[in-house]
């Protein structure tokens, strides 16, 4: 028997995490009068310089991080705004290049929508469908190559199912054609090798909430390379390189590079005690029957783990729940609920798709938390077939 908690259990570390406390430290230097407040742009007194240094310090932290130059990393409000910048901002100032985009169908909304959004302007773009171990394979990706193909991107690791890219593999393929290669690497800080250099990336989204970081701060890689140009989105004071106007904001910035080096630091020994954690999670969920997993059984992330209670809905099965945060990936409309499409996109039936839920684990995670958590779903899930 475990015991009642005393506070609910979190179990939805890919949606967002909390921020680690030596992160929220660090962020606190940053903001009152008594603090190095001062505008990282102002160039005339003490103040701004010490600012300007800590947001440097950050760039060279998140840097590190994917073995990149400091000066290869643009501040972003986050990993939709990345996104946002590498396929718009590429797509606009490369036309020469060609107006063929390829991405896939599991990608996150902030590519899908972005990619859309660029067909409507011109852009002709290919969907690929990954199979179901939620993969594009290079052979997949070389099929869709064409002589116009200006970009290709991919993500690292999806953040419904917790598959992961050869992210290398398919850049190749991508710079055989002449093409550069972006990823959404939101979900992959701490949990899998980034190194911007040797998996030959050209454009990577990163996103400080996903790894124990505030909301509200990102960044995308642009690898330093002149035929690698960026339109701004966003115009006015032509910071970061002209790339993305607007003040910085030195507390999140100084945040996000703290819980980088964090990540780089802890990530083994932490993705080790959570690979354990997911283990004992399967086995637990193995008693309850009629459970299929939806996430690849390997080459995932292990803190990832969807699920599909068959015989359940996931809505009625998500109030049953009632302390323990987890999420659906379906998307509730005015008059139902649709399936996630990345369910759907790996050929999961519509039927499981909408008896789903995401389970995601993360560094206060702790084995209570888990058995705790297999109870409550065991009696739910009988209660409800
Ligand atoms: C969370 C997430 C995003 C969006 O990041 P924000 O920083 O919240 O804008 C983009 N892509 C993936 C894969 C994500 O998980």
């Amino acid at each position: 028997m475990s015991s009642t908690p005393t506070r609910p259990i979190y179990l939805d570390y890919a949606a967002t995490t909390p921020v680690d406390e030596r992160v929220a430290t660090v962020m606190q230097r940053y903001l009152t009068v008594d603090q190095l407040f001062a505008n990282p742009a102002s160039r005339s007194h003490m103040s701004g310089w010490q600012a300007e240094q800590a947001v440097e310090h950050a760039r060279r932290q998140v840097a590190d991080t994917i073995n990149a130059d400091p000066r290869e990393i643009v501040w972003t409000s986050g990993a939709t705004e990345a996104d946002n910048l590498a396929l718009t901002g590429f797509m606009r100032a490369n036309r020469a290049r060609g107006r063929h985009l390829i991405t896939s169908i599991i990608e996150h909304k902030a590519v899908v929508d972005t990619a859309k959004a660029l067909a409507s302007e011109g852009v002709e773009v290919t969907w690929l469908k990954p199979g179901n171990d939620g993969c594009i394979t290079p052979t997949q990706l070389r099929e869709v190559m064409r002589d116009d193909t200006a970009l290709v991107s991919l993500m690292a690791v999806n953040n419904e199912l917790g598959s992961i890219n050869d992210i290398k593999a398919l850049a190749e393929v991508a710079h055989q054609f002449g093409a550069a290669f972006h990823t959404d690497a939101a979900q992959a800080v701490g949990r899998i090798e980034l190194d911007v250099v040797a998996q030959s990336v050209d454009l990577m989204s990163l996103s400080g909430h996903k790894a124990y970081g505030p909301k509200g701060v990102g960044a995308l890689y642009v690898k330093r390379d002149p035929s690698l140009r960026i339109e701004a989105l966003i115009h006015g004071g032509g910071h970061e390189r002209g790339m993305r106007s607007g003040t910085l904001p030195t507390h999140q910035i100084a945040a996000m590079g703290e819980a980088f080096a964090l990540a780089q630091q802890y990530s083994l020994e932490e993705q080790q005690r959570i690979t354990h954690l997911r283990q004992n999670f399967l086995n637990g969920l193995q008693q309850i029957g009629g459970v299929f997993l939806n996430s690849p059984a390997d080459n995932a992330v292990p803190n990832i783990i969807n699920v599909a209670f068959d015989g359940v809905e996931a809505e009625p099965l998500l109030m049953a729940l009632r302390d323990i945060a987890v999420s659906t990936g379906s998307a509730c409309n005015s008059a139902s609920v649709d399936p996630s499409y990345v369910l759907l996109g790996v050929g999961i039936p519509r039927r499981l798709a909408l008896a789903s839920l995401r389970f995601s684990l993360g560094r206060y995670t702790t084995q209570d938390d888990i058995e705790h958590t297999l109870h409550v779903l065991a009696h739910a899930v009988d209660g409800l077939r």
